[in-house]
């Protein structure tokens, strides 16, 4: 048989060595998380174990690539590679240039945006807005990529904020837009069991893990998130959990178990509302269920 008439999906042995792995983790920063507000030194813990391990994932591979992005309380941006030029680092100790490089522009990028930070008003992290970001940032280095190369992308959030249900259509956008360019979302809670993000999980066949204590995140990087996934079903990771599947009402933005969905936009409502609020569809109020009478049954 012909090398041409190979199909793409069969990749053959001699592309292996052009698989190229691209990681984007999104760090959340915002002072507002409760375990930030409790000791703000838990940030500096998890961003040395955050690139502790983004350095692992490029020791794996020499072809592997590295994203990481502070997601803040009005925006998110990208810490690595920063947008200045990147830095002229000479080696130090004999450490691989590229790691020194990686801890100082994250470490220099991300106290320029916490210094950027003055008012106090608690808000809510921008998780599904990082991680559309993410998304485009993956969509650009796909398409520049070289040809004949194969990028396998995966997009890890570490964040100790709750999901607020506000967010819940940014959240299905970006989880199924993840889904259908076969990017994996992972996530690694600090703090509290996010709900909706592990969801988009499940929805895109990443990972989810609450971690049981603080102390030990990198291990739990390591361990959990640093298998690729294709690798991960050959490991004993922890299992999956139930996944909490309830979505949140158009009208008040609360998840709920049971509600009306309008049958033209599928758009989900706590209360019945006789016009639907997204595509203004027009229904009539439900009467009481007609019940059909029973057949007698005639004895012959
Ligand atoms: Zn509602
Ligand atoms: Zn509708």
């Amino acid at each position: 048989m012909n090398n041409l008439e190979i199909p793409a999906d069969s990749a053959p042995e001699f592309t292996s060595t052009s698989e190229t792995s691209l990681l984007v983790v999104i760090v959340d920063s915002n002072p507002s998380q409760k375990m930030l507000r409790d000791n703000p030194h838990v940030l500096t813990h998890c961003i040395d174990s955050v690139i502790a391990f983004a350095n692992s994932h490029l020791m794996q591979k020499a072809q592997n690539k590295l994203a990481v992005m502070a997601c803040h309380s009005k925006t998110s941006e990208f810490i690595y590679p920063g947008p200045n030029k990147p830095l002229d680092v000479r080696q130090i100790d004999g450490q691989y240039e590229v790691f020194t490089a990686v801890e100082k522009t994250i470490k220099q990028n991300l106290a320029k945006l916490l210094a950027t930070e003055k008012s106090t008003l608690v808000t809510e992290s921008l998780l599904a807005g990082a991680i559309a970001m993410a998304l485009c940032y993956i969509a650009r280095i796909q398409r520049t990529k070289p040809p004949g190369c194969v990028l396998n992308s995966r997009i890890l959030v570490v964040t100790g904020s709750g999901d607020s249900a506000s967010q819940y259509m940014n959240y299905m956008n970006v989880f199924f837009t993840a889904q259908k360019q076969g990017i994996v979302i992972d996530v690694c809670a600090l703090d509290q069991h996010l709900s909706l993000l592990q969801q988009g999980c499940d929805i895109t066949g990443g990972l989810y893990l609450k971690v049981p204590q603080l102390q030990g995140l990198l291990q739990y990087l390591l361990w959990v998130f640093l298998p690729e996934p294709p690798i991960r079903q050959k490991l004993v990771l922890p299992p999956p959990v139930k996944v909490d599947y309830r979505a949140a009402c158009f009208c008040h933005r609360e998840l709920i178990d049971i509600g009306y969905v309008c049958s033209v936009c599928l758009s989900i409502f706590c209360k019945f509302s006789p016009i639907c609020t997204t595509c203004h569809t027009v229904f009539k109020i439900p009467g009481p269920l007609a019940v059909k009478p029973k057949k007698r049954k005639i004895k012959l």
